[in-house]
């Protein structure tokens, strides 16, 4: 630091940051950068799977934040002995003592929570973010992927292989694992008439959350409401037309479909009817008026008459717009005891658009009201995006980690095709995938490498893609037997994102981090 004085005297400071810049070049840059993914993906990794395990995470003001999984242990099983109950009581009181929030137990939750400061791990959490965003579903593993990815990438480089090299023959390697995921899908049969299937796929995501008890129901909603919006023949779904409300107070039973819109308004005179038929409103962002002329008009108007007349004028041109509008029913609900009315407008011709309303009780008098129609809106999110992704495209892969260990083995066997030096990171590629796999099995308590071992070789034997880890101990592992499938998509687009983003994470050969001062 430094002080000088410019022309006119006045003092000013000259930080000399340039020299205090911490700067890592080349290896060193990608190993810190490897370092800090890896570090982010290794949280992620003991979540992944229906065993995977909790997050407690403490916010700056000292809230604690534990993620589902426990929580939903002890929602889903009301069955358990008398002790044990009392034992759930007691731990939910503490919950609640420390400020509990409810959220979802998925990545992106995760990630968000955690506040990270590092450039590279902030990379990490978009990418789970655009999973999210895109798909709804798969955001512990494609970030557990990209982990992996990273991990092996580390040791090419320690190698000497070239960082661009790697990344030249991870994208060959995706480029083969998408390829191959199309070949090992199936067709998930379901039409406009038969939506059982999907709403048994969504009943399957539902069965895991806190909403459990009324996952029939739920279910049923979700698909509704996304066939209600769908486009079925350019198989398009438009889910910011599904708008999901929520209302402290009455059942989750209550929670209902409303093909229109609900408005937390109530009628403005209590003499108004509560019921219009044929009515003609129109719900407005901007004014309603006639549009004024841009330029500036002069109309002279000297006699009565021509004033009656422009009146009139304005008053048609306001008419035929109203004459446009065009709304079905509006009716005026109340909600039991409380005084707590809602508007519903339903059946309106021009717009598809439909309301999920959701009622929320306290499934047990420890969780609030509030929390529940958060979390019921969190899960109901997931269920329409598993119907949305199948609407769009009803290719299915079987989970459990059977489509990795499936892909796997056919990298591998591309790798021996390749003469050059990617084949390495090709090779790479195909261990990163076992990742999924190995973790899955880990957070079940199984050994991993064993039981990894052990379901390879049986696809290879008997050339089943679907053989993967049984997890909750049924008894098979193949996974089409179990029924846990994900998306075709979704699980491309895991190995795409996770390929990019370690891609980009590989060709950072610099980083100048700012002084401390
Ligand atoms: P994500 O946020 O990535 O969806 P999850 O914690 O939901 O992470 O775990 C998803 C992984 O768990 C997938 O690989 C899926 O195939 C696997 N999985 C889910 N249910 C089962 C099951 N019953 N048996 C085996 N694997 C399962």
């Amino acid at each position: 630091m430094a002080l000088a004085f410019d022309e006119f005297g006045r003092p000013f400071i000259i930080l000399r940051e340039q020299e205090k810049k911490s700067r890592l070049r080349g290896l060193d840059a990608q190993k810190a950068n490897i370092a800090a993914g890896k570090a982010v993906a290794r949280i992620l990794r003991t979540s992944l799977g229906p065993k995977g395990m909790d997050k407690m995470l403490q916010s700056p003001d000292g809230d604690v934040t534990i993620s589902a999984h426990l929580l939903r242990c002890l929602f889903l099983f009301p069955h358990v002995p008398l002790c044990l109950r009392s034992l759930r009581l007691l731990l939910l009181c503490l919950l609640k003592l420390l400020h509990c929030e409810l959220p979802a137990n998925d990545g992106a939750t995760i990630l968000e929570q955690m506040d990270v400061d590092n450039q590279i791990a902030k990379l990490m959490v978009e990418l789970s973010r655009s999973q999210d965003y895109e798909i709804g579903d798969g955001t512990t593993g494609v970030v557990v992927m990209a982990g992996a990815l990273l991990e092996q990438a580390e040791k090419l480089l320690e190698r000497g292989i070239h960082p661009i090299r790697v990344a030249e023959g991870y994208e060959m390697a995706s480029r083969v694992a998408f390829e191959h995921l199309e070949q090992i899908s199936n067709k998930f049969e379901f039409s406009a008439d038969n939506i059982e299937p999907l709403v048994q796929t969504c009943m399957t995501t539902l069965s895991s959350k806190i909403v459990n008890r009324c996952k029939r129901s739920l279910a049923e909603i979700a698909v509704k409401a996304v066939l209600a919006v769908a486009d079925l023949e350019r198989k398009d779904v438009n889910l910011d037309l599904i708008k999901v409300e929520g209302k402290v107070g009455g059942k989750l039973e209550d929670t209902e479909l409303i093909y229109g819109i609900v408005v937390d308004k109530d009628m403005s005179h209590p003499q108004m009817p509560k019921r219009i038929e044929d009515a003609k409103i129109a719900i407005l962002t901007c004014p309603f008026e006639p549009p004024k002329p841009k330029t500036k008009h002069k109309v002279d108007i000297d006699t009565v008459e021509k004033f009656q007349t422009l009146r009139e004028q304005e008053q048609k041109y306001f008419d035929e717009m109203v004459q446009k509008c065009k709304a079905g029913i509006v009716r005026e609900k109340s909600f039991g005891t409380t005084k707590d009315r809602m508007l519903y407008i339903e059946k309106c011709a021009n717009s598809r658009a439909v309301t999920i309303f959701i009622r929320g009780d306290t499934n047990c008098c420890y969780v609030g009201n509030k929390m529940m129609i958060e979390e019921t809106k969190r899960s109901l999110h997931d269920a329409l995006c598993v119907a949305r992704n199948l609407i769009r495209n009803n290719s299915i892969v079987y989970g459990g980690g059977s489509a990795e260990i499936s892909c796997s083995i056919a990298v591998e066997t591309a790798a021996d095709r390749h003469p050059g030096v990617e084949q390495y990171a090709i090779r790479s590629f195909a261990d990163a995938l076992d990742a999924v796999p190995l973790a899955l099995a880990e957070n079940s308590g199984l050994p991993p490498i064993d039981t990894l071992t052990a379901v390879k070789a049986q696809q290879v034997k008997e050339n089943n893609p679907h053989c993967g880890i049984d997890c909750n101990d049924v008894g098979t592992n193949d996974m089409k037997e179990q029924n846990v499938f994900e998306t075709l998509i979704g699980k491309q687009q895991q190995i795409l994102l996770a390929t990019q983003v370690v891609k980009m994470i590989l060709k950072i050969d610099d980083v100048i981090s700012p002084s401390e001062y």
